[in-house]
This record gives structure tokens, C-alpha cells and sequence, in this order.
């Protein structure tokens, strides 16, 4: 059993007073000090873990106006404030042990959207992807690019400058800022713009924070103008954090514009409430010129020239990089690009062509790809290229390129790629000689790296493998940064070329010299006591105040208390890097529909994941390895340990306080969906790391009578649906369905199948796979037999669908035999039975191996019960788990045969909203479906889809029925909304959820099928 987790680090009373206050001041957002919540926010992508005090959630600008007025009164004068959007900084830019104030959660509308004039209003926290999503019917987009483009928010970008692939061409964020609503410490709203000597004047002579921080920014621009010119260089990437050299005087007709001193600032003088940004229309035509290399150096060395061919941009990719996209879900989708490319290929540029017309694009891919022949194959140049053209083929090769730094953590073993130098800038000219001086640092130490980047900024990024749990290792972190920066130094380039200082503005000292005084004095005119952001860019005064990159506490120090057995038992979640890809804006995206309906942090994989580690340190500080206490729990009958499971059980009731319920609330929110498992990069697999927790969870305390209830209903059903009006008849009752609602937790139960699935196997003439049976099949039978594996949900309570399954594969000459029912265990592993899980996966496997040992296929009706054979089971016993394929991967290999039934076919055209668990974990197979469509010559297209909502019993349970609502609704409502005649469903959970909110019956694809033969 495991023990109960109150020791937890403590909100200091300050903290707790400044809540209380800001609660009775009226704020209307919501706050946050539960361990669980400071947790989550304790890391962002990099190496830091910081426990803040609590977690602030505004509602809008006034409440960061109360906020800040509360900050500036002299009782908190000591409460710091670190504003904070997605949250994907990768030098702990919006790490704090005060306050975090999250704008992403509430501040995240669009205001207006002016397509004539090209500008458009957001509230900070607009992801920038959703943005773009609703400008693209105006033909317009927000160009600066990032690579969290789906999860990082304009409150963000504007605060780190943000900006990425395209950057010769589009600046950075800085330069689409038209205007900023920001407020200051002590609550002023300011509305910042480029203005004339007059309106300075008019500023600066305020009484306020407002005019002091106008008079000392323009006193610096007009007194210290050359030094500024001298100390800025003159890059493409510039440098960010008080952006001097960009501000004006306000005289001589120059603009005076606080916002290039804001863009970059990192938070450390204001929250940014609103922002006015300037946009511009999407380049009607796009091509990407993929040019391969057998040495990164040559593409490195190569991208200069290419450079003097105009393209809009250029962007590199080593083999590393390349490799790990080649095992990743992502590589269906460009492989064509890059077939054969195995081995040989060290290096790739992209070069991207937009045009206002094909014919002008035409023009420049001709003059492009003709000195590119010219030079093919000869000494460092390109050895061979292929061309993606148009929006949606050049869209995916880039999100494989903004994949990349995901994808460098999904290495395996202990030494994982980090970022710390990883956004070096030089001039374009010298990045290959830098790239090669930095490479003999790193090969130097002996460590492992892998490199990607925007060659035409001069901007590379290089994560080093580092095993920060080793304090050997860890060190490293210094050396290394101190080498790179002589080295950025000697190239006349910068440390933060990309992603912002945060920590490591301890470099800004040394770099700005005797400018940094005046960093210095901007920060003390809007932040006089360091409140805001504090140790970040600048500090008002004080020369030690700066973070210093191996003086704050890290995720590795925490993580090397977790013992190393502990550690690799749970190794689906450990590895949790924080790079926030499952913080996906995009509802028609799969990833994680919990964090999607709820927009708490703690209910995405990360949040889950952050928990897990936080959850197993604390229990390896009080002596306990949890992989050895869920081999005892085991091993232990039911009832030892029930009285001291009811014991604390009443003392749960009491409202006792234990981290492990903290835990539990996270998890109790996952749908198991297994969309992280599929598509985070480094594949973290929430609902299996969740299994465990809930075995030991439930060692201390009792279980839900509804876990007991849904664990046994593969079990109950066989026997139920011998008589379902036994069932059916009393689950239509009010009085039943309100019990089942309140007393068991259950609502919305499916009615089974009032034809038995036996009844219409009879019927058709299928026999079930007896060993009898297939041993006397003949040749010709053996050629097109399959073995159609039974799952309880389809076979109970969707039995017309398997009979016409079944029709349909005999009147398209195939053999289909049904193996005999057996409980796969799915819903055990959900709820964390383990222990029963595992025998019923033994008991499963063992009798679907028999059966397939006579070479017949097995084929699974249902996609997520399928699914369970290659992962789950896997899980349990490798190699030897039966190999039960997906209706459309079997299907797809008769094509010849599909193809001959073609004239028997009624033609029409098809829509598929495919499960989520398919989409993310069996991404070929809706390329399958199309195959098996194209085959019979049916039209078949798959719609960009996210959750339903239902993932097996999750939508049937009371307490999330409604989040289950707002999941349906996000994406799949819409698309149920018009002509529905069309829409084939392949999952059973898709079919119910679409039936229950829509009232709409879809059909499996396989009966479209069926309805269409017509011979
Ligand atoms: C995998 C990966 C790839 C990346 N690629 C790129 C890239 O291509 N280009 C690039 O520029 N960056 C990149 N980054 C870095 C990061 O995504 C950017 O810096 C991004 O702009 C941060 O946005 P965010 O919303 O996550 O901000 P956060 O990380 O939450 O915050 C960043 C900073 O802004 C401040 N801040 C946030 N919102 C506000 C506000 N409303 N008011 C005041 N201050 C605020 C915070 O205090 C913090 O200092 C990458 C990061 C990762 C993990
Ligand atoms: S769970 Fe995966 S996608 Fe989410 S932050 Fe962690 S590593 Fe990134
Ligand atoms: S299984 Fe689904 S709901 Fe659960 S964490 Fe993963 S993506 Fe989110």
C-alpha cells in the first residue's frame, strides 16, 4: 500500500494573504494554489523546474489591473509576478517561485479583425496558429513563424520577439506590432504606439509610471545613440530584451516607439493585455525545393549561395533530425519527398518559393532548379532535390521541420537532447565555420547532438545529449555555454539568436557592457522593486540579481531522487520534456481532447506527466519504490488491506488532505484516448503510466463501485445478451437510469443488440474458428478465410454491424470465420486492474494464437479493442502478443481482388471521421481505407478530426458526461451539422457519442460498402 503524501512544500503565508486580498478586490479570474497546479507550472521546455506559489488565471484587462494595483501596495511589495502564456519558453522565461499569471486560459479571444486596413485585435493569450485560422478565410495571416505556432500565444511572442522560418522576409514579432495594451505595475493601462516629439512630450510629462518610463527611455535613445548603434549588431535576428536600437527620439521626424523596448522584454516590465498586429495576404502560390546533401557541412555551406537566388526562406535539417522524423507519425506524410533516401543523405535544405501567380513561380523554380542541375553532384553542392508544390504539400514538409525539436527527445536512453545554447546567431556568411568550431566543442566532450535551423538567419539549433539526473553531467551545462558564448562572440553573433534570454540573461552584463546601466534603468522605471519577471533581461539596479544559469534548481536535481529502477518502470512518462505540443490549439487536432474541453493544464499529457514524476519522487523521499509496491499489491489477495482501504477511505471523505488525491484528479480526467502515446514526439503514453498510478491509488483507497461495474462488463454482457430485455427493459426506466446515474456513476448506457450476433452468423453461414473448422478448409477457402476477432461492444451492443461486416466480406467472396468471444481487457488496463488485465491478455493471446496458427489472419472489428493487441498487450508479453490486424490493413491487401468486384459496385463518394486512437496510433491505416475505397472505385475522403468525446466508457460516466459534451461539440458537432448520408464512422464509441448528442445513426465503412453492392 502506498502511504499518504501530505508533506508538500508549503504557499508562504505572503502569498496566501496577496490571494485573499485579490479575491476581496473583485477579481473575477480564477486562482490557484494547489500543489498539483504549481507543479505543472513548475517547468516550461527547458532544463528548469521552479515551484511557483501559486497559479493566477485572469479573466481580463481589469483583472491585471487589480493585480498589479494589489503588487504595487506596499504590504506585497515583495510579491514577484511572472506573466506567462503557452508556456514553451526554453530557457525558463515563465518560471517563478511567485506568482504565475497564465493569460492563456481566459484572455484568448480574437477582438476584431480589420481585413481592408490588414490589422487585427487579440487578447494575449490568442495561440497564434488560431489566429491564423481566423484570418485564412480573409486571406491573410500573421507572418512571423514560430515552431509552437500551435501552442504559443501572442502574449508570448510578442515577449520573446519571437520569430522562425521566413525571417529574412518577415521580420520578427516586433516588426507586425502596431500597437501594445500593457499594464503596468500599479495597474496604469497603457496604450503604446509609434508617436511624434509632441505626444512624447506629452507622455513624459505625466506623473505617473507611464511618464517615467517615457522619460528615461527617451533620455537613453537621445543621450546614448551611439553606443547603442555600436553595441546592437546588425543582424537579421537582432537582438531582443530592450530593444534600443529600434526605439527612436522622437525628433527630427523619427518616431519614438516604446513597444521595440517592450517586444522582448520577457514580462519584466508589464503584462501585455491586447495587441494591434499587422497583417498581411497569404502568398497565393508556394513550392519547397527539397535538396539533399551527403554532408550537413555542404548544406551548411551551400545555403549562402542559394541564398542569392531570392527565396523566401531556407531551413536545414541534419541526419539526426532526419532520422527520428523517419521513425515518427509525421514521416507518412512527407516519405514521398524523401524516398530512398536512406544512408545517404546527411543533410537537407528546404527552399521555399512564393509567388502571386503560377506562372511567376513557375519562373522562379526554373531559374532556381537550373543552376541547381548545373552544380548537381559535384563537390558540396546538393546530390539530389525533389519539389512539393501548393499550400498543403509544402504545409506538411514544414510541420515535419517544426516537429524537429520534439522529435531530438525522443532518443533513446538517458542522455536526452537540452536546450541551453540551442539559438546561437551569427551572419549567414561565417555559420558554417562557427557550426564547425561548435561541433569540435561538443565532440570534444563526447556528446551526442543533432542540428536544425534557419540558414538564411544564421540561426542553428544544437541540443546536446545531457543526462541531467547526473550531477557529473549536469555540470556541463556551464563550460559548454561559456565556450559557445566566447565562440558567438568570435563570429560577432549572439547567444539568444531565437528563443530569448531568460535564465541566461546573465550574459547581457558582459555583452552590453556600459550599456547595461541604462538596461538597468528602464527596468527600475517600470518595475522599481523587481516584482515583475524578477532575474530576467535586466534588473533595476541591483548588478547580482541576474539568474544565473546553474543557480536554478532544475528538473534533473529533483528527477535523480527517483531511484533508477523506479525510473525505467515508468519510463512512458519520465521523459516528458515540456515542449508543449500537447497544448494543440486546433480542435480538429487529436491531441489531448481533456486539456482541450477543460483548458487546465493539469489535464494534458505534460500536466499528467509532471504529476506522475512529482507523484514517484515524493514517494522514493519516504522509502517507497512504487514499481516493487504494485508487485506486492499483486500478489496480495482483495481483502488484505480492505479495512485500512476504508479507514482512510473516511478520512478522504473528511476532506484529509494527500498529494496521491491530487494525482488522482488529473488522471480520473484522461479519456485514454492514447492520442499522446501516438503523436506527442517523445512519446509520452499517459493512459499507461495512469494504469499504475490507479492500481496503487486504489491499494490505499477503495475503488468506485462503477470501476468494478465497467471492469466486468466484458464479462456480464456474453451472458446478458443471452436475454437483452432483461437488460434493455429496465435500463429505459427513469427510476433505473437516475440510480445508475447517482448511485453507480454510469449514464446513457447503449442497448444491446436485440439480434444476436450467433443468430445472424447462422443465418449468413459463418462458422465460428473452431480448430475443427479450419483444419478442413480447402485451398481455395484458406486463400480468402479471415478470422474476425470479437470485441464486446461491437458484438453485444453494435451486433448488426459485425453481421454486415460479415455479409459484406461473403458477398465480396472472401471466407470470414468469427473466433469465439473472449474478454480482451481493454476496460481493466483503463481502470487500472492490472493484475486481471494481464490474465485475461495471456488468456486472450493465448487462444487467438492457437487460432492463428493456421495462417489465417486475425482481423479486430473495433478500432481503439484492436489497438490493445499491438500496444497494451505488447506491453505484457513482447513478441508473443497475437497480430491482430485493422479491418482496413487487411482489407488493403486483397486490393486486387477489391479491384476485380469493381463493376459490382455502386459509385458514390464517402466521407470518414476516423477514431482518434486510429488517427494517432495507426496513422497508415487511413490510407488503407482509402486504398480499399480507390479499389472497389469509391471516392473516400478523411476528415481533419479531434476526439468525440466518448473513448469507450469515459463519456458514460456521470462526472464527465459534460466535459464529453464539450469535447463533441469542439469537432465533431460541426461536421454532423449539414447532409449526413455520407458519413461513415469506423469507431463504435464515434457511432454511440454521434447517436447520443446528435441524433444521428453513422455507419460503419464497411456498411457503406455493403450498401453499395449491388450484385
Ligand atoms: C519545441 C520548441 C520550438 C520552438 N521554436 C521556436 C521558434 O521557431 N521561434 C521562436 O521564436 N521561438 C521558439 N520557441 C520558443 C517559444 O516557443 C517562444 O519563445 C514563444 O514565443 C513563447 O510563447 P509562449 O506563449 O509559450 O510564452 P511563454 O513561454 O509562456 O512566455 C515567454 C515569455 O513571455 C512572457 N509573457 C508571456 N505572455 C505575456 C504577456 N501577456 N505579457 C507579458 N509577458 C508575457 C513570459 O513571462 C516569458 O518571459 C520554441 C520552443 C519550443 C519548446
Ligand atoms: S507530454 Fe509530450 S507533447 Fe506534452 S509536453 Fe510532454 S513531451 Fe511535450
Ligand atoms: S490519453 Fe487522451 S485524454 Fe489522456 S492524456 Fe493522452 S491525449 Fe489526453
Amino acid at each position: 500500500m502506498i502511504p499518504a503524501l501530505r508533506e508538500v512544500d508549503e504557499v508562504q503565508a505572503l502569498y496566501l494573504a496577496f490571494l485573499r486580498a485579490l479575491t476581496e478586490a473583485g477579481f473575477r479570474g480564477d486562482t490557484s494554489p494547489s500543489y498539483a497546479s504549481r507543479t505543472v507550472l513548475a517547468t516550461d521546455n527547458s532544463i528548469y523546474q521552479v515551484l511557483p506559489q501559486a497559479v493566477i488565471y485572469p479573466r481580463d484587462t481589469g483583472d491585471l489591473q487589480l493585480l498589479t494595483e494589489l503588487a504595487d501596495r506596499e504590504e506585497f511589495h515583495t510579491v514577484v509576478l511572472s506573466p506567462r502564456g503557452g508556456g514553451t519558453g526554453t530557457n525558463g522565461q515563465s518560471l517563478t517561485d511567485g506568482l504565475v499569471v497564465d493569460l492563456s486560459r481566459h484572455m484568448n479571444r480574437i477582438l476584431e479583425i480589420d481585413a481592408e486596413q490588414r490589422w487585427v485585435k487579440v487578447q494575449a493569450g490568442v495561440v497564434k496558429d488560431q489566429l491564423n485560422a481566423a484570418l485564412q478565410p480573409h486571406g491573410l495571416f500573421f507572418a512571423p513563424e514560430l515552431s509552437t505556432s500551435d501552442r504559443a500565444t501572442i502574449g508570448g511572442m510578442i515577449n520573446t520577439d519571437a520569430s522562425g522560418q521566413g525571417s529574412c522576409v518577415y521580420g520578427k514579432t516586433r516588426d507586425h506590432v502596431l500597437e501594445l495594451a500593457t499594464v503596468l505595475l500599479g495597474g496604469e493601462l497603457w496604450r503604446s504606439q509609434p508617436i511624434d516629439g509632441e505626444t512624447l512630450q506629452r507622455a513624459s510629462a505625466r506623473g505617473d509610471r507611464v511618464g517615467e518610463a517615457h522619460r528615461v527611455c527617451a533620455a537613453i535613445a537621445r543621450d546614448k545613440a551611439d553606443l547603442i548603434a555600436r553595441k546592437f549588431p546588425k543582424l537579421n535576428r537582432c537582438l531582443t530584451g530592450y530593444d534600443l536600437a529600434h526605439l527612436g527620439t522622437g525628433r527630427d521626424g523619427e518616431h519614438f516607439d516604446l513597444n521595440s523596448v517592450l517586444c522582448g522584454s520577457e514580462g519584466s516590465l508589464g503584462f501585455v493585455a491586447e495587441a494591434k498586429l499587422r497583417v498581411l495576404p497569404i502568398p497565393k502560390c508556394v513550392a519547397l525545393v527539397n535538396l539533399k546533401y551527403d554532408h550537413f557541412r555542404d548544406a551548411l555551406r551551400d545555403a549562402e549561395s542559394l541564398m542569392g537566388a531570392g527565396p523566401t526562406s531556407i531551413e536545414t535539417v541534419d541526419s539526426k533530425v532526419l532520422q527520428l522524423a523517419m521513425e515518427d507519425i509525421v514521416w507518412t506524410s512527407v516519405s514521398e519527398y524523401f524516398a530512398g533516401d536512406k544512408g545517404r543523405v546527411k543533410g537537407i535544405n528546404l527552399v521555399e518559393y512564393t509567388a502571386a501567380s503560377e506562372e511567376e513561380l513557375d519562373l522562379a523554380l526554373k531559374q532556381f532548379t537550373s543552376g541547381v542541375d548545373a552544380l548537381l553532384g559535384q563537390a558540396g553542392k546538393s546530390i539530389g532535390y525533389s519539389i512539393a508544390r501548393g499550400h498543403a504539400e509544402v504545409d506538411k514538409i514544414w510541420a515535419m521541420r517544426k516537429r524537429a525539436v520534439g522529435l531530438l527527445g525522443n532518443v533513446h536512453g538517458e542522455k536526452r537532447p537540452i536546450p541551453f545554447v540551442e539559438d546561437t546567431c551569427v551572419p549567414p556568411e561565417h555559420l558554417a565555420d562557427f557550426i564547425g568550431e561548435f561541433r569540435a566543442v561538443l565532440d570534444e566532450m563526447g556528446l551526442d547532438y543533432g542540428m536544425f535551423g534557419h540558414v538564411d538567419a544564421g540561426v542553428l539549433h544544437v541540443r546536446p545529449a545531457i543526462d541531467m539526473k547526473d550531477p557529473a553531467q549536469a555540470a556541463l551545462i556551464r563550460p559548454i555555454t561559456d565556450k559557445v558564448v566566447a565562440l558567438v562572440q568570435k563570429y560577432g553573433g549572439l547567444l539568444w539568436g531565437e528563443h530569448g534570454k531568460g535564465v541566461r540573461a546573465e550574459y547581457a552584463p558582459e555583452f552590453f557592457g556600459e550599456l547595461y546601466p541604462e538596461l538597468q534603468r528602464i527596468k527600475a522605471a517600470f518595475d522599481p522593486r523587481n516584482q515583475l519577471n524578477p532575474g530576467k533581461v535586466a534588473t533595476p539596479g541591483i548588478a547580482s540579481g541576474l539568474l544565473k544559469i546553474d543557480a536554478v534548481p532544475t528538473r534533473g536535481e529533483r528527477d535523480r531522487q527517483i531511484p533508477a529502477q523506479v525510473w525505467d518502470g515508468y519510463s512512458e512518462g519520465v521523459h516528458c520534456n515540456g515542449n508543449g505540443a500537447c497544448f494543440n490549439w486546433d480542435p480538429d487536432s487529436a491531441m489531448c481532447p481533456s486539456y482541450k474541453a477543460t483548458r487546465e493544464r493539469i489535464h494534458s499529457p505534460k500536466g499528467r506527466a509532471s504529476l506522475m514524476r512529482e507523484w514517484l519522487r515524493l514517494l522514493s523521499n519516504r522509502g517507497v519504490d512504487a514499481a516493487e509496491a504494485s508487485r506486492k499489491f499483486r500478489e496480495q489477495s482483495f481483502f488484505v488491506g480492505l479495512p485500512g482501504r476504508i479507514k482512510h477511505s473516511l478520512a478522504r471523505a473528511r476532506g484529509e488532505y494527500d498529494f496521491n488525491h491530487e494525482v488522482n484528479a488529473a488522471m480520473q480526467g484522461c479519456l485514454g484516448c492514447k492520442s499522446c502515446t501516438g503523436q506527442c514526439p517523445i512519446k509520452v503514453d499517459v493512459p499507461e503510466f495512469r494504469a499504475k498510478f490507479l492500481e496503487l491509488y486504489y491499494s490505499r483507497y477503495l475503488r468506485p463501485l462503477r470501476d468494478y461495474f465497467v471492469g466486468a462488463l466484458e464479462f456480464t454482457m456474453p451472458q446478458l445478451a443471452r436475454l437483452p430485455q432483461l437488460y434493455n427493459w429496465p435500463m429505459k426506466l427513469a427510476p433505473v437510469r437516475r440510480l445508475l446515474e447517482r448511485g453507480l456513476g454510469l449514464v446513457d448506457s447503449p442497448m444491446l443488440a436485440r439480434k444476436r450476433l450467433t443468430k445472424s452468423m447462422s443465418e449468413l453461414g459463418v462458422p465460428l474458428a473452431s480448430h475443427a473448422c479450419l483444419d478442413s478448409l480447402g485451398p481455395a477457402q484458406r486463400e480468402r478465410a479471415v478470422i474476425i476477432v470479437q470485441d464486446a461492444f461491437t458484438s453485444y451492443f453494435d451486433a448488426e454491424m459485425v453481421a454486415d461486416l460479415l455479409h459484406l466480406l461473403k458477398r465480396l467472396d472472401f471466407f470470414p470465420l468469427v473466433a469465439p468471444f473472449h474478454a480482451n481487457g481493454k476496460p481493466l488496463h483503463v481502470h487500472g486492474f492490472l493484475r486481471q488485465f494481464e490474465r485475461v491478455a495471456l488468456a486472450n493471446s493465448a487462444m487467438l494464437k492457437k487460432l492463428a496458427e493456421s495462417g489465417i489472419p486475425l482481423v479486430g472489428v473495433d478500432p481503439s479493442m484492436t489497438i490493445v493487441y499491438r500496444s497494451e498487450y505488447r506491453k505484457v508479453m513482447g513478441d508473443q502478443a497475437p497480430k491482430v490486424q485493422l479491418l482496413q490493413e487487411w482489407l488493403a491487401g486483397h486490393s486486387q481482388h477489391l479491384a476485380q468486384q469493381r463493376h459490382r459496385v455502386r459509385q458514390t463518394r464517402f466521407q470518414l471521421l476516423p477514431h482518434c486512437s486510429e488517427q494517432t496510433n495507426a496513422r497508415d491505416s487511413l490510407g488503407d481505407w482509402h486504398s480499399v475505397f480507390a479499389a472497389l472505385g469509391l471516392e473516400l475522403t478523411t476528415e481533419r478530426l479531434g476526439c468525440c468525446g466518448m473513448a469507450g466508457t469515459y463519456g458514460h460516466e456521470t462526472a464527465h458526461k459534460e466535459t464529453s459534451r464539450a469535447i463533441f461539440q469542439q469537432s465533431w458537432a460541426p461536421r454532423l451539422n449539414g447532409e449526413t448520408d455520407q458519413l461513415l464512422a469506423s469507431g463504435f464509441s464515434c457511432r454511440c457519442q454521434a447517436h447520443r448528442f446528435a441524433g444521428i445513426k453513422l455507419r460503419h465503412p464497411l456498411q457503406g460498402l455493403l450498401a453499395q453492392l449491388h450484385k
